[in-house]
């Protein structure tokens, strides 16, 4: 196939996976912040990755230019090679929002970068169909294929992932009046560490609260049902284990629900943590609350709060 474009240019959010109870099937979009990718294509094929900066100030001099470490250069290999693409790309990464902090950093390049090189050919696969390529991607930052960020830094709204054999994406739009707020305590977590920390087996009375308040949040958030969202927003299988993880984080999470929100959890593997809340004053205020938890504790955070996100990524610019 060839390129239609010279360069083109896309956006893909910072997306909120595992969401308490969903650990590994379930996460959301955000509208901001974000990464931005640019793709500019060569008659050299292959991958190569130009920069990877950043405009506010995050670091990003430990971030991989080789298109194999990269979480984007992994998934535009992964998408030329399926579309027998006849031509290469150089590819800027502009990232919005640091790595390893659980805000899906990671999957939202590889989901900007296969949304834009999509642009260039004048996006001949939808969406979803790019979640594949996404995911190799991701795989590079995880060690396996999973879609809980990449699959809403694409597509957009909450997505449950139903099974992924074959991929079985289920998109929900998200209640209009939803907030969330994040805050990312500055330290860092490896998903691998938080991985290895998880017990092999449940007992199956946790499993069954479980998956009742997996089930009671699908629900809610398709009815747009505040209290049965509140009432299911709880993790007993993955959350006591990795909030020893998180200074403070029994702390944080008393202090957004004091504050008001719905409900609070770890955001992907942490050290992020997020929280639900039903209009942007609350999710404002619960930010707040937090923010001086870790102040307390002197320790330093940046808050983020956005509406959930109906889009994931977009295209910002071909030409
Ligand atoms: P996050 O939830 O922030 O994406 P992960 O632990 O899943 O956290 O991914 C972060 C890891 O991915 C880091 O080791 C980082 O070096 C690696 N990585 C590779 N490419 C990128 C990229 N383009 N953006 C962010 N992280 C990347």
């Amino acid at each position: 196939m060839k390129a239609a474009y010279q360069e083109a240019t896309a956006f893909a959010p910072a997306t909120v996976a595992n969401v308490a109870c969903g650990f590994d099937v379930l996460g959301f979009a955000l509208e901001s912040p974000g990464d931005e990718v640019t793709v500019h294509v060569t008659r050299k094929p292959g991958v190569q990755i130009i920069a990877v900066e950043s405009d506010n100030g995050l670091p990003t001099s430990h971030l991989p230019l080789h298109p194999h470490k990269n979480t984007a250069g992994g998934a535009i290999l992964a998408l030329l090679e399926g579309i027998q693409a006849k031509f290469g790309v150089e590819v800027h990464i502009r990232k919005r929002m640091p790595a390893g902090s659980g805000m899906g950093s990671s999957a939202a390049s590889a989901a900007a970068a296969v949304v834009a090189v999509n642009a260039l050919l004048e996006e001949p696969l939808a969406l979803e169909q790019l979640v594949d390529f996404g995911m190799k991607g991701e795989a590079i930052a995880s060690g396996s294929e999973h879609a809980d960020n990449v699959a809403p830094a694409i597509i957009g709204g909450i997505v449950l992932i139903r099974g992924y054999h074959p991929i079985d994406l289920v998109r929900i739009d998200p209640p209009n009046n939803l907030y969330c707020t994040i805050i990312r305590p500055h330290c860092a977590i490896s998903t691998k560490a938080a991985r290895e920390l998880l017990p092999k087996q449940i007992p199956l009375q946790t499993a069954i609260t479980q998956w009742g308040n997996l089930a009671g949040l699908i629900a809610g958030l398709i009815r747009g049902d505040d209290g049965l969202i509140a009432r299911s927003l709880h993790d007993v299988i993955v959350e006591p284990y990795r909030a020893a993880l998180i200074p403070g984080f029994y702390a944080l999470k008393e202090a957004a629900l004091n504050a008001g929100a719905l409900g609070c959890s770890i955001s992907g593997s942490g050290p992020s943590l997020f929280a639900l809340s039903t209009s942007e004053n609350i999710a404002r205020a619960v930010g707040t609350a937090m923010y001086a938890v870790c102040a307390d504790m002197h320790i330093d955070s940046t808050v983020y709060v956005s509406r959930l996100a109906h889009g994931g990524s977009r295209v910002l610019s071909v030409h």
